[in-house]
């Protein structure tokens, strides 16, 4: 079609002319000028005839030349409209095309998906750790990863498959095929296998492996919506431990609604202070009576009831929340504290991500002076991976803690890495052992090998150690023998709320339970 528009004037002008030539040779018009110019040899007309004749000759070639410069100047510009459409749709690092091809190319093909019966797919793709390498390596490393994750994307593709770059780290490859759903899987696993190899610089190298998530197209969805699903199916691959493939499906989409719906009302719970600390005590094991309580945090939701620390603490600590949450329940739990005895203690559980922050001593610090409760009265349990990235900074913290005199306890001691190591180089307090041994101890020998050896080491580390987690009166006995300083459980109570500890302290302090001084000392030798 191009090639006729850009003959067209020259085809006009030659068929004008034929058309022009069978005239005059029809009508003799040769012979009719001549005959005219003879009458009226005075008009000069002959002149103007051998003019024409020039002209004639002359004007082709002109017309000639300057159809050949138009039509490079036509050349010239469909070349750079077609550069331009390139640059528009592809990334500049990659040569891979870019987020807006994928958005355009989607809602074609999402167009033609109803009538043709397809269903187009879409794979996400996002490295796993890239950003450590592009702060610490530069980001010429970073480019030069990103041009090789890409180049091995295409290699697996096949036809019908088309790998884009959506920006960072993030690549997504779209499925623009009969076969979609049936393709996609061994395509994850293809670039899975690609990606997920070493780099190799000079002198170092390095691996790096891509979390993927697929989502198929279904009646009634858009493009942003597709991708947005792949999104959420490669952040699920990602919660599973990475360098994996995870599908969206509708039982995904719920749970991510539900997960939505949580994290805007603990945005309002937060707010509206609907968070409550509990109190659940912790007992000398040797003489039964109550040192203190571990502060526990409640979350009493008008419309859900009671939630689970479990659920909101993670989902806090991931939308940044933790912070205001658990000042809320420290600046309560203190108050609560200061009506108390002065020898009772709290211990108060600071999660991984606050402890990371610099003023962590100082913003406890200032609570209590808010509240006016004494350092000595107040125990932080933190645990291994709190304090495992950075063993210097953490030394810090702790010892502008102790500063005031506040006690620090590591907890869940035996789940983490439990390195000895960690344990040698910071100022901890005190051990608590994680309540999934004590639950054992009586049931499997290798738990209760495990809660003598932890209480033996802490006792040459001069180390108080709590047992976490005690329900039944063998595993009390079995932690007495072994001289297991304290205990906490639901063998003596379960978290209470403040008017709770109110009334227990009021009744006067008894010891919680009666200490069995039949049983003798006999894990430790
Ligand atoms: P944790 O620090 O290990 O707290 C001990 C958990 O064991 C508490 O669960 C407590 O209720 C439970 N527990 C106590 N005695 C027993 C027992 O005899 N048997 C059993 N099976 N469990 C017992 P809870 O209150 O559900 O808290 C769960 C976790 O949530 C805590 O584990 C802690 O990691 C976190 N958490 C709770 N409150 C806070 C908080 O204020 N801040 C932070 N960062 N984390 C908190
Ligand atoms: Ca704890
Ligand atoms: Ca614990």
């Amino acid at each position: 079609m191009s090639i006729v528009r850009e003959y067209a004037t020259s085809i006009i002008v030659t068929v004008i002319s034929f058309i022009f030539f069978i005239i005059c040779v029809q009508f003799e018009a040769f012979e009719l000028f001549y005959e005219f110019s003879r009458d009226h040899e005075d008009w000069d007309l002959d002149e103007f005839f051998s003019f024409f004749v020039a002209a004639s000759v002359a004007l082709p070639i002109l017309m000639f030349q300057w159809n050949r410069r138009l039509r490079a100047a036509y050349r010239q510009k469909e070349v750079a409209e077609q550069h331009a459409t390139h640059i528009s749709r592809h990334d500049a690092l990659t040569g891979l095309y870019n987020r807006r091809y994928l958005f355009e190319k989607l809602a074609r093909r999402i167009e033609d998906a109803t009538s043709e019966g397809t269903r187009p797919a879409v794979i996400l793709l996002d490295l796993d750790r890239f950003k450590p390498i592009n702060d610490l390596r530069g980001h010429e490393t970073g480019d030069f990863i990103l041009q090789r994750v890409a180049e091995r994307i295409k290699s697996v593709c096949y036809e019908g498959q088309e790998a884009v770059r959506l920006g960072g780290d993030e690549f997504a490859v779209l499925l623009d095929e009969t076969q979609a759903v049936e393709n996609a899987p061994s395509l994850a696993r293809r670039i899975l296998a690609a990606v997920n190899t070493k780099y190799e610089f000079p002198g170092w190298s390095t691996s790096m492996s891509c979390s993927v998530g697929i989502a198929v197209w279904t009646e009634g969805t858009d493009g942003a919506q597709l991708v947005k699903s792949a999104d959420q199916a490669m952040y699920k691959a990602k919660r599973e431990g990475r360098a994996r493939f995870a599908f969206f499906n509708e039982e995904l989409g719920e749970k991510l609604r539900e997960e939505a719906e949580l994290e805007s009302d603990l945005v309002a719970a937060v707010d509206a202070g609907e968070f409550q600390p509990y109190f659940q005590p912790i007992l000398c094991i040797a003489s039964g009576s109550l040192i203190g309580f571990e502060v526990l945090a409640r979350w009493i939701s008008p419309t859900r009831g009671n939630v689970p620390p479990d659920v909101f603490i993670p989902l806090a600590e991931d939308i940044g929340l933790i912070g205001p949450l658990s000042w809320q329940i420290l600046r309560n739990a203190c108050i609560a504290a200061t009506s108390w005895d002065d020898d009772l203690t709290i211990a108060f559980n600071l999660s991984p991500r606050q402890f990371s922050d610099r003023k962590i001593a100082r913003k406890i610090q200032r609570i209590l002076a808010e509240t006016g409760l004494p350092g000595h009265r107040l125990e932080v349990e933190i645990t291994e991976n709190a304090v495992i990235e950075d063993i210097e900074s953490a030394k810090q913290t702790l010892e502008e803690l102790h500063d005031v005199g506040i006690r620090i306890s590591l907890d869940d001691f035996g789940t983490g890495f439990s390195s000895l190591a960690t344990l040698s180089k910071l100022p901890f307090d005190k051990l608590k052992i994680d309540k999934s041994f004590i639950s054992r101890v009586t049931m499997q020998p290798q738990s209760a090998k495990i809660v003598e050896a932890i209480v033996a080491l802490a006792s040459s580390l001069d180390l108080t150690v709590t047992a976490e987690g005690i329900e039944e009166l063998d595993e009390l006995n079995f932690l007495s023998a072994l001289n297991c300083q304290h205990g906490q459980g639901y063998l003596f109570e379960p978290p209470m709320p403040r008017d709770k500890v109110n009334l227990m302290l009021e009744n006067g302090r008894k010891p919680v339970f009666q200490p069995d001084t039949s049983v003798t000392s006999g894990g430790l030798n």
